[in-house]
């Protein structure tokens, strides 16, 4: 029996009697032998893991906090792309600290998503109105990889050349991150001075790529640039900051072609480098082939606008080796925050707070210059260069004596950057440390008048709307009730891995010491951090079975991008670099061919067999056919089937023989954690995605982690950063990505201890199991082991009576909508099928009742199948059923308004009710509409048709 301190109690969804009762209904006595059947005895760990003690909730936290407290938190003037920001207390209390918005799933199933839908069409809005361009993605990843991304579009636009020039007054990380994508696709990045660069001169030049404002602050007109570039027929790319864009000209006005940047400033934390949420926006004409997922406007069946995903902007349709981008996850929670932070401040509180920093700087600049001191930075929004012969080193360290950061730009120049929480005080003591005294007068303007913003911006009603706190209150709440998320139902999405996201694991996010830290302050001012990094990459190395592990990679499809490059730099260590074929079996995630497509590796598929297993013949006979230039094989474990293979350790085997490494996908490391590990299989390099296994919750399609972990062999060839000791391969734009959010990984292993996290793979395998079987009576179980075991996610066939019936698989979702639920994974990695993974977080109860609810469903489909009802005018074509249109008095169908909203008694204790009916895919990708300013000329338009 657990005692009630044991954290395990918590995270576990059954426990006791519960689970005698499950293990008894699948016929095994406990769990180590359930386990001792699903797991193939050649793969099994022969050893328990080692890592520290299970602690209790109050002891784990006391542990980090300890660790935390030898952060120091200064102020940082550093900039850089990262800025200090006072997150506005509604929007840090009712979005980053509430479980409705930040368990959430990527909004695939619209009508239960509607309320981050439109905060998500609202940040499009936002980054269209402020770069002044046509359409804008729903976030990418940080604005070092959106950079990387812009080329990727600009080069699938203008296939012509091979050469793009990337300004030197970029972020330098930015630079590395664009220098590190082009290299395997034989793109030459050419770097320089903007004002001497030609580009008419510059043969194969497809893209040009400019910071606004640089990063050492000048505010410079590119428009003559540009325009030399759409000459020489380049695409112009501006990395931009939003808070300069409210007073500055926007880059759609002076001809950029795409705009990029991170949206950060606008209420979100730095926590030492993420997460925060990129953003990306371009012309029309790209707006096609943009990475990310796009938001769009569309009808639901009562002709109420409805928003949904447009342009299949998802995983199960990235373009696979066609791709030019493999962003599944994206940086959902983080993008609310900042749109939720301008429709707070509205327009004018938003250029009142950028006035107010340039105000400063203006002051510090002028104070400066009276003082004698030199300040090269001609015009400027909120950043300035100093020049101090010789004395930088000097004077950064004199600066954290008084508790501030500078950046520090070689010996003889510092950089400071002013934000929004820099105070009337701040530069009093700046000017000090120079050697200044704050001079009244400050110049007028700090730029010149050609670049200051003549257009509106954000004057769509909802940014105009909700400016006193009770009014936000309500506006988030009315959109957070919109959604269903974890604190609803269980969320049963195969491959996802929707779990327990424990409150413990979330709080220190909220803590100043994580929050608070600039990516690139001194080390000894991140020991705190850098010791919980170094703890948990030292965890995950023991769980994975590898040699070391890299937190950079800031989502799964980051980490394979990262891992594959890994084997690339290897092979070419080798003097192998004509390795370039990666195999890659028919039924893997679309960001796996993306990934390899993205390191110039050349696709090569791989059959399955009808059991789901890769097809070992079939690999024999690929790995022969490209024996010589094999790389690499990527495969997922247990298969995206959902089944342990037998084969998988003489498979690694085949591969190595052959001189190729094999990438193992580790989205489904939640059947593997203490019972196997990528590394005794045989993987040489594996990413997790610690928002699936390890606790970090999806934040409505963002953010994620996704750590590689790599065999000896690789390591040197892991992401390095200039902040770390190697350099090269760098993948994204902070040395430890997202750092914050892995504070919330590291609780949870801190809280489950060795035996806790097996625990937890087997409870999962045991509800998997569990549904699988109670299910099977009615929708056969897609694939199996020998034994009859799935792993930890099972695919139920709804095929079959969706051919009797006429009901689709996406029926079914939408139904199931109406008893509460959200569906599982549809019609992937099988088309018609719904792909189930309890995880060992939901209690019998909940399985049982969502087990119930497809029971339920299997008679309604029966019914029309059998005749007895409609084959159009039935419970499941008009799902889901709204408030609505239950309570109008016109009601013509077959049914009753009672079977339509209430066909299970738990209903009637509480229900959730979608709040729209069923959203038209067709005529959204049709009418694309992205962005929320024509959403009420959009509603008269439909309702006049
Ligand atoms: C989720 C997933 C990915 C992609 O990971 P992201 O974190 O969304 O980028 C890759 N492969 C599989 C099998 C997945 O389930």
């Amino acid at each position: 029996m657990l005692a009630h301190t044991d954290f395990r109690s918590r995270h576990l969804g059954a426990i006791g009697s519960c689970r005698e009762e499950m293990l008894n209904a699948i016929g095994y006595a406990s769990l180590d032998a359930l386990a001792d059947d699903a797991v193939p005895a050649g793969i099994r760990l022969d050893r328990e893991l080692v890592l520290p003690d299970a602690k209790g909730e109050p002891e784990a936290l006391a542990w980090l906090k300890a660790i935390f407290a030898q952060n120091k938190v200064l102020k940082s003037f550093i900039g850089q792309g990262y800025h200090g920001t006072h997150v506005p207390g509604v929007i840090l209390r009712n979005i980053l600290e509430n479980p409705g918005w930040y368990t959430a799933y990527t909004p695939y199933q619209a009508e239960i998503a509607q309320g981050r839908l439109e905060a998500l069409l609202n940040f499009q809005t936002m980054i269209t109105g402020l770069t002044g361009l046509d359409v804008a993605n729903a976030s990418l990843l940080d604005e070092g990889t959106a950079a990387a991304e812009a080329m990727s579009l600009a080069l699938a636009g203008a296939p012509k050349g091979k050469a793009i020039f990337v300004s030197d007054a970029c972020h330098p990380q930015t630079v590395e991150v664009v220098r590190t994508r082009a290299e395997p696709l034989g793109i030459e990045v050419v770097t320089g001075d903007w004002r001497t660069f030609e580009p008419a001169s510059c043969e194969g030049l497809f893209a040009v790529l400019v910071q606004y404002p640089a990063t050492c602050g000048s505010v410079w007109d590119y428009s003559a640039f540009f325009e030399k570039a759409h000459a020489a027929k380049a695409v112009t790319i501006a990395a931009a900051d939003l808070l300069a864009l409210t007073l500055l000209k926007a880059p759609g006005e002076f001809g950029a072609d795409i705009c990029v940047g991170s949206s950060q400033r606008f209420g979100v934390p730095m926590g030492f480098g993420g997460p925060h949420a990129g953003f990306m926006a371009c012309k029309d004409a790209l707006k096609r082939k943009m990475p990310g997922r796009l938001i769009g406007v569309s009808v639901d069946s009562r002709g109420k606008p409805g928003y949904r995903l447009s342009l299949q902007t998802r995983e199960q349709h990235i373009r696979r080796d066609k791709a030019t981008s493999n962003i599944c996850t994206a940086q959902v929670l983080l993008a609310v925050m900042a749109s939720m932070y301008a429709v707070y401040h509205g327009p004018e509180g938003l250029k009142h707070i950028a006035r107010e920093v340039n105000r400063k700087a203006r002051v510090l600049a002028a104070s400066l210059t009276a003082a004698g001191v030199e300040v090269p930075t001609e015009w400027f929004f909120d950043t300035i260069t100093v020049k101090v012969p010789g004395r930088a080193g000097e004077l950064c360290a004199a600066a954290v004596a008084k508790g501030f950061n500078l950046r520090s730009l070689g010996s003889d120049r510092v950089g400071v950057a002013l934000d929004e929480t820099t105070t009337d005080e701040d530069v009093a003591t700046l000017c000090e440390l120079f050697g200044a005294a704050v001079s009244g007068d400050a110049p007028a303007a700090s730029w010149g008048g050609s670049l200051s913003r003549g257009s509106a911006f954000l004057i769509q009603k909802v940014f105009n709307s909700y400016h006193s706190e009770t009014e936000m209150l309500r506006y988030l709440k009315r959109l957070e009730s919109k959604d269903l998320a974890l604190n609803e139902s269980m969320i049963p999405l195969g491959s996802c891995t929707m779990k327990l996201n424990a409150t413990s694991e979330m709080l220190p996010l909220s803590w100043p010491e994580v929050s608070s830290l600039h990516p690139f302050v001194p080390a000894d001012q991140s020991k705190g951090y850098r010791e919980m990094l170094s703890l948990l990459e030292g965890w995950l190395a023991e769980i994975t079975g590898f040699a070391a592990v890299s937190l950079q990679p800031n989502a799964g499809s980051q980490g394979e991008y990262a891992g594959l490059l890994a084997i690339r730099r290897y092979h070419q260590s080798r003097g192998e670099e004509h390795r370039h074929v990666c195999l890659i079996p028919v039924s893997a995630h679309g960001t796996n061919p993306a990934s390899a497509v993205m390191v110039g590796m050349k696709v090569v598929g791989v059959k399955c067999d009808e059991k789901g297993n890769i097809d070992v013949a079939d690999l024999r006979a690929r790995i022969d056919e490209h024996r010589d230039n094999l790389s690499a094989l990527m495969v997922t474990y247990p298969s995206t089937h959902g089944v342990f293979e037998e084969t998988i350790v003489e498979i690694c085997e085949a591969i190595h023989e052959a001189g190729g490494q094999v990438y193992m996908d580790g989205a489904n490391m939640n059947a593997q954690v203490g019972l196997t590990s990528p590394g005794r299989i045989g993987a040489d390099v594996c990413h997790l995605n610690l928002h699936k296994t390890f606790c970090i919750p999806h934040g409505g399609g963002g953010p994620g982690v996704g750590p590689i972990g790599v065999a000896p062999q690789l390591v040197p060839f892991l992401p390095g950063h200039a902040e770390l000791e190697s350099k090269e391969g760098t993948v994204c734009s902070a040395p430890w990505g997202s750092a914050s959010i892995n504070t919330i990984s590291w609780m949870y292993i801190a809280m489950m201890g060795a035996a806790g996290l097996k625990e937890a793979t087997q409870m999962a395998i045991l509800n998997a199991n569990y549904m699988a079987k109670r299910l099977s009576g009615f929708f056969p179980v897609l694939y199996t082991a020998p034994n009859g075991l799935v792993a930890h996610e099972c695919i139920i066939d709804v095929r079959p009576l969706s051919e009797k019936s006429g009901i689709t698989v996406e029926d079914v979702a939408k139904r199931l909508m109406d008893y509460g639920f959200h569906a599982p994974t549809m019609s992937w990695p099988v088309a018609g099928t719904l792909m189930i993974e309890p995880t060992e977080s939901e209690s019998k109860g909940e399985l049982d009742r969502f087990c119930d609810a497809m029971i339920a469903i299997h008679g309604e489909m029966m019914a029309v199948a059998n005749g007895e009802a409609d084959a159009n005018d039935n419970l499941l074509k008009n799902a889901p059923h709204t408030v609505d249109s239950v309570c109008s008095d016109e009601w013509n169908h077959a049914y009753t308004r009672e079977q339509a909203a209430f066909p299970l008694p738990y209903l009637r204790q509480h229900k959730f009710w979608p709040s729209v009916g069923r959203v038209d895919n067709v005529h959204g990708d049709r009418n694309l509409v992205c962005t929320c300013d024509t959403v009420e000329a959009y509603a008269a338009a439909a309702s006049a048709e």
